[in-house]
């Protein structure tokens, strides 16, 4: 009831009622911190970014405070994951109150992935974690640029060229250390690795049951399933339950790292990952 009032006043107080927010046209909206990682390098220091979800904080459960949808509102460009669950609901409103603001779907022509497991809940959201999907992503994200500003299509161009240069540097390392690994499986409290997993041949299997934390019968399966892959890896993730993943990796004899695939530093982040699977270094 009370998230119900917010709703409605933040609603009210950006959207609907009185005038809207005019774009100053320097400023870009992106929902997670890994997005800001491409988008700094292509769009350069003209322009200011604005990330919606702040750090530690899970996109699954977030609602964007007045004072962001303040800054989104006055952004030239709102560039969205594309599945995240709130995203769809605040770009809706967004699109009919403040048509002045362009969305741009970052995940438009990447290869999505389903659970078959899950009640469907839509995409896997986590394109992120995937080098091939950030090349995407990033063409994505430029060719939202040059329509924002044509006059400065060349640099943006020249951008995105070097970034994508670092984005294959990142993929090859990442395929190097993991070009031979004691086991191929690891376990995630919140399955936000899936397109790393697909792009590199792991098997990832997480904790979390569709959203909710497991039941004492399901933790037992997922550690008898350790041991018999001999998964030696699991996650833990900032802003989730850490408790189950203590219990599990006890009981099968894995060691438990945490991860934030959030991170702003998105490179760092999926080469440190690699390390851990490749030989538990970066504790
Ligand atoms: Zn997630």
């Amino acid at each position: 009831m009370k998230n119900c009032f917010l709703l409605l006043f933040i609603s009210c107080l950006f959207f609907s009622c009185g005038q809207s927010s005019k774009s100053d046209g320097k400023t870009l909206t992106v929902t997670i911190a890994p997005q800001r990682y491409f988008l700094e390098k292509l769009a350069g220091s003209a322009y200011k970014i604005n990330t919606l979800v702040p750090p530690a904080t899970s996109p699954e459960t977030y609602e964007p405070s007045p004072a962001t949808m303040i800054a989104l509102g006055k952004s030239a460009v709102y560039f969205k994951v594309g599945f995240l669950g709130f995203e769809n609901v605040w770009s809706q409103k967004l699109k009919e109150n403040n048509p002045h603001v362009s969305i741009a779907d970052c995940s438009s022509g990447i290869d999505l992935m389903y659970d078959e497991d899950e009640h469907s809940h839509g995409a896997d959201p986590h394109i992120w974690s995937s080098p091939k999907n950030a090349l995407i992503l990033s063409k994505n994200m430029l060719d939202a640029l040059v329509k924002l500003d044509p006059k400065q299509e060349d640099t943006f161009r020249a951008n995105h060229e070097k970034l994508a240069v670092e984005i294959e540097a990142t993929d090859s390392v990442i395929r190097q250390k993991l070009a031979n690994l004691p086991s191929r499986g690891f376990i995630i409290y919140h399955p936000a690795l899936s397109y790393f997993a697909r792009d590199y041949g792991l098997d990832q299997y997480s904790i979390e049951f569709e959203g909710k934390n497991p039941s004492p019968l399901q933790i037992k399966e997922i550690v008898d399933l350790a041991k018999a892959k001999r998964i030696q890896t699991v996650f833990v993730q900032t802003g989730f339950d850490t408790k189950n993943a203590e219990v599990i990796a006890q009981e099968a004899g894995a060691k438990i790292y945490s991860i934030n695939p959030l991170s702003e530093e998105w490179n760092k982040e999926l080469i440190r990952i690699a390390d851990i699977l490749a030989g538990g270094q970066h504790e």
